[in-house]
């Protein structure tokens, strides 16, 4: 029955019981002016009416009554299924459906119907597209031979491939779904991994990425952490975390073997090189003979190349020494001043042959002292003033000082007017085997980076400031 009947019907069936109401009450008024008022007939006659008038007044006062429960309830009825309805839908139950009678809302029921239909159609096929492509993804993630770890915003582990499980020593059904956090506090290798994690997205760490040395497959391996982040911030993917370990033990390896290899080389370099700097001083000396000047020129020649390799060969041994982990400091007391004396002695040679003129620019009042490894730090300083000097053009004139600062740090520096280092190379400069592109002074990119590992092996920086066409500027700063 639709709404407008059920309204005819009731408004109808209110009005007759009135209708039928207001003729009683006029029939026992004429019944009552027709008798005679006094008449014994008139009594039982008027009790009579009163009782028909009170049985059907009390029908007509329930039948409203009754009527003003059911009527708004037989109309909200469809309004609430269809509530309900949308309720059930939005809270993903697709298989909801209405069945309502009324007419006005059948339209209503069979659109609803074809709607939760066609969403529970949708929804069953885009979750079997994304269960195919989770499969896919495991496959390769689990194919993949690298440590593989996802994790969401929260740091619940989502994926994790068997590789990943054997390094960590868990089981699957122990990690999946479960919080990285709460596993970390008994699982000391997946406590470093997160800590790389919060590590690897702080802009204020500047701490090197250091390759984690792991027990896997029986042995010791290498292996460097990639954390890379997942979901776009201000979009609603959410973000998560995917942790790749790249086992980079063969390269290590490797790189051992080369560091061995150039420091047995160097060691055994030495000797000769040695030997060949003796015979030629012996073949200097008037005693053995006089030479041509042709044949001193050629003597020079074979120093100068001598003097190199020996520099090279040395500049190695110290490479290796760092790589190897081996670089030994013995530091003792030192004052900056002797430091700065060792390095302009060590390249007086250098610097009169090429007219260079050294100053030094040392304060009068108490500098205070270093406690350094001196053969080290003297030379890094070395190897600053021979740049200053290769590097500048003859006739030139090259700065080295000292300053101590505020905070309690000496610093030593070596300035020159040479031809200045491009600033796309200040960090490259400082790299094994760098030379800016071009430079043709000879040279074997290796001394500003092992100075470089010498300070900051005692807790100090070495810095440049430079400019083109203006020279260059060499910082080494350690704590007095
Ligand atoms: P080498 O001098 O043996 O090449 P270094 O490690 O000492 O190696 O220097 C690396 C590079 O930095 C050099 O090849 C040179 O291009 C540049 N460089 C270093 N010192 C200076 C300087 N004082 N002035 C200009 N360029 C410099």
């Amino acid at each position: 029955m639709n709404i407008k009947t059920k309204l005819t019907l009731n408004i109808g069936m209110l009005v007759a019981m009135i209708v039928l109401l207001v003729s009683l009450s006029v029939v026992n008024l004429q019944i009552l002016t027709a008798t005679e008022p006094t008449s014994p007939a008139a009594g039982p006659g008027l009790q009579r009416a009163l009782i028909w008038v009170s049985i059907i007044g009390g029908i007509c006062i329930v039948c409203g009554l009754w009527m003003l429960k059911q009527l708004p309830a037989s109309i909200n009825k469809p309004v609430k299924e269809i509530t309900d309805g949308i309720k059930e839908i939005a809270n993903h139950n697709y298989e909801q459906r209405l069945n309502l009678e009324s007419k006005e809302f059948e339209e209503v029921s069979k659109n609803f119907n074809r709607m939760a239909k066609r969403l529970a159609d949708y929804h069953s096929s885009t979750l079997a597209e994304i269960k195919a492509a989770k499969n896919y993804m495991e496959t390769i993630i689990n194919s993949v031979k690298e440590p593989i770890i996802g994790l969401d915003n929260a740091m619940t582990i989502l994926f994790i491939n068997d590789e990943a499980l054997s390094i960590l020593n868990l089981q699957r059904e122990e990690v999946l779904w479960k919080s990285a956090q709460e596993i970390a506090l008994r699982n000391d290798l997946l406590r470093r991994l997160l800590r790389g994690v919060q590590d690897s997205f702080d802009e204020k760490n500047t701490a090197k990425n250091e390759p984690l040395k792991i027990y896997a497959d029986n042995k010791e391996s290498y292996f460097q952490m990639k954390c890379m982040k997942t979901g776009r911030e201000g979009t609603s993917q959410k973000e998560g975390y995917v942790i790749l370990l790249k086992n980079i033990t063969e390269f290590k390896e490797l790189d051992s073997a080369k560091t061995t290899f150039i420091s047995t080389i160097s060691h055994e370099l030495k000797t000769p090189i040695s030997a060949i700097l003796m015979s030629l001083q012996l073949l200097e000396d008037s005693r053995v003979g006089s030479l041509n000047d042709e044949q001193q020129e050629l003597a020079q020649s074979i120093q100068d190349n001598s003097d190199r390799l020996l520099s090279i060969t040395s500049e190695l041994l110290n490479m290796t020494q760092v790589e190897s982990g081996k670089l030994q400091l013995k530091p003792r007391v030192t004052k900056p001043i002797e430091l700065i004396e060792y390095a302009i002695k060590a390249n007086r040679v250098q610097a009169e042959k090429f007219n260079i003129q050294v100053e030094v620019q040392y304060p009068e009042e108490k500098m205070g002292k270093l406690f350094v490894d001196s053969e080290k730090i003297a030379w890094v300083l070395t190897n600053l003033v021979s740049n200053a000097i290769r590097y500048s053009a003859e006739n030139g004139r090259i700065i080295i000082g000292a300053r101590k600062t505020k905070d309690n740090w000496i610093e030593m520096f070596v300035r020159d007017f040479g031809k200045g280092i491009d600033p796309r190379y200040h960090q490259s400069i400082f790299e094994h085997y760098f030379r800016v592109p071009g430079t043709k002074v000879q040279g074997s990119g290796l001394g500003l980076s092992i100075s470089k590992d010498f300070v900051e092996a005692h807790g100090g920086t070495l810095t440049v400031e430079s400019e083109i066409g203006k020279g260059s500027c060499f910082t080494l700063r350690l704590k007095a």
